[in-house]
């Protein structure tokens, strides 16, 4: 079944059909073609930001009621459909139709979580050096704030920047990742249900490097949010120094998880192969190291293999399937170009070759790379798939200083039942965020989210520290006589 899930660009409140789609596949069955989505060109870009900067004066005036009532009735609208939004996931992203469903309620979260806090915008009131005067620091929308969002979470991310940014009082320019227009396409639609007024979202399908970088370059948005790849962060953050943008990046990461002998093996197993391969690994909070101690290394690495090999890869709608296939024809030739190279370096590789099953789409086994060491590729390079470096630590010592030796820094994590250890490791690693004997993926959507090093540039995102990006400080003095 083709759907129309967008009905072209949405600019200025209108829907504006474009003669350019582009097919979007279902990559766990490349016969389904899913639906054509719309694509802006650069012209487009041009349309949308005047739109955005016309409407920027009334938005920026609505009371935090009017904001806070329009994002819990998009958050309640995404609710409502999450059955229908997760399929729809499931089918152009290629995570399971659990994965999707729970994706989705997120985002419906995040929405009525920022519609609470455009009620708690606030500031304070200091004391001057000077008699009679009175400083007050107030927080205001940084403006028109471009985001450019990635595929591999195609309803949770634009969710984590497009409601802070309307809660604060932002207008919007929302470009979404090429291959999932879908899910981007029922959000904008939900956003206009809504009344929102026209000019304050507008979305706009397309390439990155025409669209995307259009928005970066252009001198009416203030400020660019972005998920993706670090090449395209690095390339984007350089773009926006030159017309002095503020810029927020979340990119890469090459989180370890370390596996301490005191840990409760059960449970590390569990993290492990949760973080490392739920999700077809494509997470950027994904464990792509697994550092274990070398007195459990070699009964580990047995429970793990035999936990590897038995999780069942399959159509990402099948209720059965734990590992749905990869996103792109892509992302799987690149994911087995490191599964070729590894064994051609003589890495003892687990699994890592492309399935057939009975449809065809984008199938991998899960791959695990075994003994090697912390310098290897495949323990430096974020792959971006179902794939997991086993790195061996003598003792605690060595494997905080493997966690921490990455040009990396979003996620670390460790399995351990030893208080020491698990403070230690939370202090000492060079990373946004530490896990103790949790996943390095999964985390929660009120708190901040964000990374060192090459990870992360700019303020973190979500939770109430979003507000340090969305909005711009104000210190006001006043002279009372
Ligand atoms: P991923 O492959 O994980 O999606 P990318 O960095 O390639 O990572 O893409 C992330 C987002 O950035 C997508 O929406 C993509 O279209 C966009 N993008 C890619 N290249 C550019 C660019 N040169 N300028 C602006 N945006 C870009």
């Amino acid at each position: 079944m083709t759907m129309s899930f967008t009905k072209g660009l949405l600019i200025d409140g209108q829907w504006l059909p474009r003669d350019k789609t582009v097919e979007n596949i279902n990559p766990s069955d490349l016969s389904d073609v899913i639906g054509r989505a719309a694509c802006a060109g650069p012209g487009d870009v041009d349309l949308a930001v005047d739109a955005a900067n016309r409407a920027l004066a009334d938005w920026r005036q609505t009371t935090p009621q009017q904001r806070a009532d329009l994002l819990e009735a998009v958050g309640n609208a995404i609710l409502a459909r999450k059955e229908e939004i997760g399929h729809l996931l499931a089918r152009e992203e290629g995570k399971t139709l659990a994965e999707g469903i729970g994706e989705t309620a997120r985002a419906a979260q995040i929405f009525k979580f920022y519609a609470q806090e455009a009620l708690r915008i606030g500031g304070e009131l200091v004391a001057s050096l000077r008699p009679n005067v009175d400083i007050e620091i107030t927080r205001e929308p940084v403006g028109v704030v471009g985001i450019i969002t990635p595929w591999n979470f195609p309803i949770a991310i634009p969710a984590w920047k497009i409601a802070p940014a309307l809660a604060y009082g932002n207008t919007v320019v929302f470009k979404p990742a090429e291959l999932v227009p879908g899910c981007a396409g029922v959000l904008a639609q939900i956003l206009e249900d809504q009344d929102i007024p026209a000019g304050a979202f507008n979305f706009l399908p397309g390439p990155g490097r025409s669209v995307g970088q259009a928005m970066v370059e252009h001198p009416g948005i203030d400020a660019i949010s972005f998920t993706g790849s670090v090449p395209v962060g690095r390339r984007l953050a350089a773009a926006a120094a030159a017309t002095m943008k503020k810029i927020q990046l979340e990119m890469g990461g090459k989180n370890p998880m370390v596996v301490m002998a005191d840990a409760d093996l059960d449970l590390a197993i569990d993290c492990c192969v949760q973080g490392a391969f739920y999700s077809t690994g494509q997470r950027c909070t994904a464990s792509s190291r697994l550092i274990v101690e070398a007195s459990i290394h070699d009964e580990f690495v047995a429970r793990l293999k035999a936990a590897t090999t038995g999780l069942r890869v399959g159509d990402a709608l099948a209720p059965e399937t734990q590992i749905g296939p990869v996103v792109s024809a892509d992302q799987l030739e690149s994911n087995l170009r490191y599964v070729h190279n590894a064994k051609a370096d003589g890495v003892d590789v687990i699994g890592g070759d492309r399935l057939t099953l009975g449809k065809d789409g984008f199938f991998q086994q899960p791959a695990l790379f075994l003994g090697v060491d912390n310098q290897q590729t495949v323990s430096r390079e974020e792959i971006f798939g179902p794939c997991a470096a086993v790195i061996k630590a003598q003792d605690f010592d060595e494997a905080l200083q493997l966690a921490n030796d990455t040009e990396f820094g979003l996620c670390a994590g460790i399995c351990t039942s030893s208080l020491k250890h698990a403070r230690e490791f939370k202090r000492r690693s060079m990373s946004g965020m530490t896990m103790v004997n949790l996943p390095t993926a999964g985390v929660d959507y009120h708190v901040p989210f964000g990374g060192r090093k090459g990870s992360s540039y700019g303020p973190r995102e979500q939770g109430r520290y979003a507000a340090e990006f969305m909005t711009t400080v104000k210190t006001s003095y006043t002279f009372a006589g």
